[in-house]
């Protein structure tokens, strides 16, 4: 590896103050792992707030959750093991942060799972985000709740009644599919507020599948997007959407305002255009 063990856990510090400063753990929640070799991993301790980590409260485990730097005063958290769970099913992973982040957590808690074909970033960095049914924490119910739902392209799951669990390839980029997650869910909610969402359609959702890919990060969605199967978990979402104004509303001449449904608001080709142009931006930009 090509960081050394000191730099990364003063990473995982630096990361864990991010954490604590975005609101995503209060208290002493959370946790987060790097793996540094096939037997080792790096882990946060239990009891400790995210944003006060120092390298040296930073513990070292074996892939089956035990401490292997005895002579460190603090303890690994107990929720290693699903970390452990998820290293041991994905060996490209390196980093899992597990999080409370306040705007997917009430996505979590109402068990609505998240809608697609609305926001291109978080369907080109995150794309289809599974819910896990609720688990008690600490135990093995909770790992074992969450690793059905991961397939070889999934980066993150909502833990019923809980949190997030988000993994990627480095730290950095697990953090910042946190906070995707978390900013996506805040859009969501704000966007439910005012009781109407626009929809991409299934061309529209096809391109930015296309694009993803030619960035070098596939979608199996892509093989039936064309087809509209993109979506089809949105019922939820949508169900209490106000999508039709009542007709007695205004009175003033200015004609029925007639809302367009769901799907046939569609963006126009400029507008997608610069779109896709943006999220093209962003990736080249290191994102
Ligand atoms: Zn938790």
């Amino acid at each position: 590896m090509a960081q050394n063990v000191y730099s990364i856990k003063k990473e995982m510090c630096e990361i864990g103050k991010r954490i604590w400063q975005k609101g995503f753990c209060a208290g002493n929640e959370g946790n987060h792992s790097v793996r540094i070799s096939d037997n080792r991993v790096l882990t946060t301790p239990t009891g400790i707030s995210k944003g006060f980590l120092t390298p040296d409260m930073i513990c070292t485990v074996d892939m089956e959750g035990k401490q292997i730097d005895t002579s460190n005063k603090y303890k690994r958290t107990s929720e290693v093991l699903v970390h452990l769970a998820i290293y041991k099913k994905r060996p490209d992973v390196k980093a899992v942060i597990h999080s409370h982040p306040p705007h997917a957590t009430t996505f979590a808690i109402a068990q609505i799972p998240l809608p697609e074909g609305i926001h291109p970033e978080a369907e080109v960095f995150l794309g289809r985000v599974p819910t896990a049914p609720y688990a008690t924490p600490s135990k093995q119910d909770l790992p074992d709740s969450i690793t059905p739902l991961i397939g070889p392209q999934t980066n993150s799951v909502l833990m019923g009644n809980h949190g997030s669990v988000s993994f990627s390839t480095s730290l950095i980029d697990t953090y910042y599919k946190l906070e995707i997650l978390d900013a996506y869910c805040r859009i969501l909610l704000l966007t439910k507020q005012l009781g109407h969402a626009n929809i991409l359609n299934a061309q529209q959702m096809t391109e930015l599948l296309e694009v993803k890919k030619k960035f070098g990060l596939p979608d199996e969605r892509l093989a039936c997007s064309a087809q509209g199967c993109v979506g089809e978990v949105n019922d939820p979402f949508l169900a209490s959407f106000n999508d039709v104004r009542p007709s007695t509303a205004c009175e003033c001449g200015g004609g029925n305002v007639t809302h367009s449904t769901s799907t046939s608001g569609a963006m126009g080709d400029a507008e997608f255009e610069t779109l896709v142009q943006t999220i093209t931006d962003q990736i080249l930009a290191g994102s």
